[in-house]
């Protein structure tokens, strides 16, 4: 689907969503918020099915480790494999192959509303070039394309795809990871990396120009079906 086919698309749909979103939102917001209070597993995941592992592929193979159930842990593989094959994606995860940190994604259904967050210690050695340790949680149910979107720089929506999102936080992870964190305007920062990462992901299937992100502005627009609930036990 085009960009302009796609934009009139949400157009269409954005009055019926804009009235059921703050009800479902609210509603959402209270189940996370109860579940990660009363210090409960989410969606009936099983600690047994949850494990870690190491990314590999990396120059040294360590810095990066995956958190989460089998399927989960597949599905952060395949999107960092992709986000390799872009230019500013291989750099990002070789920097912090190699910034002597670690960054865990660790699943989360706790950050299905921008799908991902990265979080690191409040500490200068983000800023001085000596970098933290980091933790990305990130919603591994979501599809590939079609959960998130955000305010491109006509103010029109544009897609937000699964690989797109992650590799954002991946830029918030490298520049923490690295210490070259920009404490003041840590979005713009990540978005800046991901408007190089749109121009590049599109130059490499040949489509230009590409519709570029705008502002922090995003919204969530898919919900886990049961299929979706169920692979939290796989
Ligand atoms: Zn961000």
């Amino acid at each position: 689907m085009g960009f302009l086919e796609k934009s009139s698309l949400y157009d269409i749909r954005s009055s019926f969503r804009d009235s059921i979103r703050r009800v479902i939102k609210r509603g959402f917001l209270v189940l996370v918020y109860c579940s990660g209070y009363l210090g409960v597993l989410p969606q009936g995941q099983t600690e047994a099915l949850v494990s870690r592992e190491i990314l590999g592929g990396l120059s040294t193979g360590k810095s990066i480790v995956l958190e989460g159930t089998l399927k989960q842990r597949e599905r952060l593989r395949r999107w960092i494999q992709q986000i390799n094959l872009v230019p500013i994606g291989e750099e990002t995860l070789s920097a912090i192959d190699s910034s002597n940190h670690q960054v865990l994604v660790r699943h989360s259904v706790d950050r299905l509303i921008v799908a991902g967050a990265t979080l690191a210690p409040l500490s200068f050695n983000l800023t001085n070039g000596v970098g933290v340790d980091v933790e990305i949680l990130f919603d591994c149910r979501i599809p590939d394309s079609g959960s998130h979107i955000v305010e491109g720089t006509d103010g029109r929506w544009i897609e937000f795809t699964a690989v797109e999102n992650l590799f954002h936080e991946l830029s918030h992870a490298r520049h923490k990871a690295t210490g070259n964190w920009r404490s003041f305007d840590s979005e713009g920062q990540a978005i800046e990396d991901e408007n190089i990462f749109r121009q590049q992901m599109a130059s490499m299937k040949g489509i230009a120009p590409v519709a570029l992100r705008g502002s922090t502005e995003g919204e969530q627009i898919w919900f886990p079906d049961s299929i979706d609930l169920a692979m939290a036990n796989q």
